[in-house]
This record gives C-alpha cells, structure tokens and sequence, in this order.
C-alpha cells in the first residue's frame, strides 16, 4: 500500500497550484461579481492543457490520469468553485464521454477543438420534471430520413451561455424505460435549438446555467451517441465520473474554506488576544481539519480505483455524498470563525459558502447518493431496492 503521490503527479500538483495562485485566485470575486468567467481565462486554462486534460495526444490532450486530474480540480476549487465546476463540466461530463463512446467520427470532429478551448461542452439531463427520476425525460427524438428531430427542454445545463457542444439525452422509445433514452451531440447553431433563460443562483455565480430549448430541431443522425438505447448507461457512466471529479471540488474548497478560517483566527484579535487562541476555535479548526484528511484518503483511493479500471460507483457516490458535506460544514464552521465578518462580501468564506451549497444537490443528491451507495450494498445480500 503506497499513500504517496508519484513524482509525475507531485510535479503536477505543483503546476496546477502555480498556475491558479497566478492566475484563478486573483479572479475569483470578479467572477462571483460579474457572474462570468473571462474568456481571457478559459484560453489560458487551455493553453496550460486543462480543457483537454482527460483526452489522449491523439485529440491535443494531457491525458491526465484520474488522479492528477483530481489534483487539477482539487487546485481550481481551491480558488474558485466556479471555474473548477465550468472545467470539470467540460472535460469530465463531454469531452471525455465523447472519447468513451464516440465513432471515430464524432471523436475527429469534437475532441481536438475542445481540448485547445475553441469548443466548451455542456451536459444537458435534467428537466423541469426529471431531476432525480431520469427515467421520467419528455425531451423526445423521432427519427426521421438522416435526422433525428428533438422536442423537449432541458433546465440546468451548466456552461449553457458558453457552450458549443451540448450533449443532450432524449426519449428516441418511450415505451422501454430506461432503454429508450438516447445521447446526441448538439451543436450550438442547429435549427430549432435555442439556449434560453439563465438561472439566477445563489452561489456558483460564475457557472451558466442555463435552460435549453428544442423545437423541431433536427441532429443528423450522424450524431447519435453510442448507439439507439444506450442514453442511460452513458449518462450514468458519465455521472459516475462527475462524482468522483465533484468530490476532487470538494475538497479544494473545503481545503480554502480551512485556510481562510485558520488566517482570520490567527489574525483577528478578541479579549487582548488572537481568537485562535480560544479552545471554541481551535475545535473548528480541529473538527474541519480531520474531516478534510479523511476525504482527501477517500478522493484519491477513489481516483485510483478510477485509473485502476476497477467499478466505482459506489464509491463515487460515497466521495460525493461525504465531500459535499464536508464542505459545506468547513464553510459553515469557519463563516462562524470569522464572526460578523464572514457574512460581509469582503470575506472569501461568505461566496464559499454559497458556493458549496450547490454540491449537495447537484449531480445527484445527497438523497440519491444514499440511495446508490445502499442499493449497491444491498444487492449483495439479494435484495433489490428502487429509488
Ligand atoms: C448548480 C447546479 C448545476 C447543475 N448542472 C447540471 C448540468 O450541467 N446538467 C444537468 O443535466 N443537470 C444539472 N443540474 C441539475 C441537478 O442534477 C438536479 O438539480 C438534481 O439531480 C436534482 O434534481 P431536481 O433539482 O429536479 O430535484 P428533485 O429530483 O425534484 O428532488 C427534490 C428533492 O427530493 C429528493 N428526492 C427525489 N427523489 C428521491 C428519492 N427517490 N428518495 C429520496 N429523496 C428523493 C431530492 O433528494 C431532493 O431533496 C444542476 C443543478 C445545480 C443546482
């Protein structure tokens, strides 16, 4: 058993964190302010290989292993929930879906501009009445001649108001549940697509998210992804990925959320003396600090096992379901280290918290986290449970 990072990934590691305290960090309140990540930003990332950080050479990609690409994400999120959100939606959700399922077609004409940046990516699931229950999408394709003519809307996509290529699953047979959903690759300008309406939120401001619009749109059918069917197996293989990629966020956040609240104890005095110096406080940091170690154990055994080849659903879901706690209790604790300060806009620990809110629900739920984690226990003993 060998806990250490390689030299290759420690070598990374440091890139990555160059690289954000330069360049994300400084830009991290302008985003949450301006409610947009600047382009000037997302060609550098792609300069630096992060928007092709999961694709081979082959595609201008890094080809990162799961574990570095843990690191990148872990890094960003340290400085900006947003920006590590906008990347990983783009490289774990598309880029890398298309490469696992993609014709080779589909894979010369996508990947290569999305790793240099020129294309961003967007996953488009959900819909007013199918968060939770992908089984109940309405967004149908009806095959017609050459095309495939989707109906439907999509709320949520994340990357919406940037994107170029949209990955969006739709009902091509609704009598076969969850056989007849299918994945297809929209691009922007196609006929009868619209992006609409961007979501308003709490947190994860520089994240658009926005609802997607189809009216007769028509995808050649040179677009579908994988084959007719096989839409649930690739979202859920797609999110199994994201989880994982979400929890790495997780724990970057969290990571800064601890940081921010150690400075401010060392720094703001009370009764004739640093706050750090009180037992109240030094229990938060303790608490935060174990909880993080123990995810940190968790993100990386679950990314080797990712790289391993191995199946780790169930442990993606746990990763999530834990770090998306972990967070938000690291933000709550140290807003609470900061006193009044931490509810100002001046403080950092005010956004994360916003921030980190979004992990708990977005993909997947807590609710749904628990759910796949005893499903895949209870299985073992025979027993089949449905959500
Ligand atoms: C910031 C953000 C970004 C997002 N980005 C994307 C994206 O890029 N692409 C995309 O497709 N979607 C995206 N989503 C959507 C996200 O995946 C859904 O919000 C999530 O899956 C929950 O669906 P819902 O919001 O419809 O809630 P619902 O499914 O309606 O759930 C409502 C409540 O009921 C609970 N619940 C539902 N079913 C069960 C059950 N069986 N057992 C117990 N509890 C249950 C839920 O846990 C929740 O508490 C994003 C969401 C957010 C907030």
């Amino acid at each position: 058993m060998d806990f250490a990072l390689n030299e290759e990934q420690r070598m990374f590691q440091k890139m990555f964190r160059d690289f954000v305290t330069n360049e994300v960090a400084p830009l991290a309140e302008e985003i949450d302010g301006e409610e947009k990540l600047p382009r000037e930003l997302l060609e550098k990332t792609a300069m630096q290989g992060f928007l092709g950080a999961l694709l081979p050479e082959e595609f201008e990609g890094v080809a990162l292993d799961a574990i570095s690409y843990c690191l990148l994400l872990e890094e960003l999120a340290r400085a900006c929930t947003s920006t590590a959100m906008t990347i990983s939606v783009h490289n774990g959700l598309v880029s890398k879906t298309i490469l696992d399922n993609g014709s080779d077609e589909q894979k010369g004409k996508y990947l290569e501009p999305m790793a240099f940046g020129e294309k961003i990516g967007c996953f488009a699931l959900t819909e007013p009445a199918a968060g939770s229950d992908v089984t109940a999408l309405a967004t149908r394709a009806r095959r017609d001649g050459g095309d495939y003519v989707l109906n439907g809307c999509k709320t949520w996509a994340s990357n919406g108001g940037i994107a170029d290529i949209f990955l969006v699953f739709a009902i091509t047979d609704p009598d076969v549940e969850p056989k007849g959903i299918s994945a297809f690759i929209v691009e922007r300008d196609t006929p009868g697509f619209k992006v609409g309406y961007r979501e308003p939120t709490m947190g994860l401001r520089g994240l658009t998210c926005n609802t997607l619009y189809f009216d007769d749109c028509r995808v050649p059918a040179e677009n579908l992804l994988g084959q007719e069917g096989e839409g649930f197996k690739i979202a859920m293989r797609a999110l199994d990925f994201a989880r994982l990629s979400l929890s790495a966020i997780c724990l970057g956040g969290a990571q800064a959320a601890l940081e921010a609240g150690i400075q401010f104890a060392i720094e703001h005095e009370e009764f004739g003396g640093p706050i750090a110096l009180k037992q109240a406080i030094q229990n938060f940091i303790a608490d935060a600090a174990s909880e993080i170690q123990a995810l940190r154990y968790l993100v990386y055994h679950t990314a080797w096992l990712a790289d391993t080849g191995a199946t780790y659903t169930r442990d993606a879901s746990m990763a999530k379901l834990i770090g998306s706690e972990i967070a938000m209790r690291a933000a709550n604790k140290m807003l609470q280290v900061h006193g009044g300060f931490g509810y100002m806009k001046e403080y950092a620990i005010e956004r994360m918290y916003r921030d980190f809110r979004a992990l708990q629900i977005m993909e997947g739920t807590s609710e749904i986290q628990r759910f796949i984690i005893a499903r895949d226990i209870l299985k073992e003993k025979g027993l089949v449970i449905k959500p």
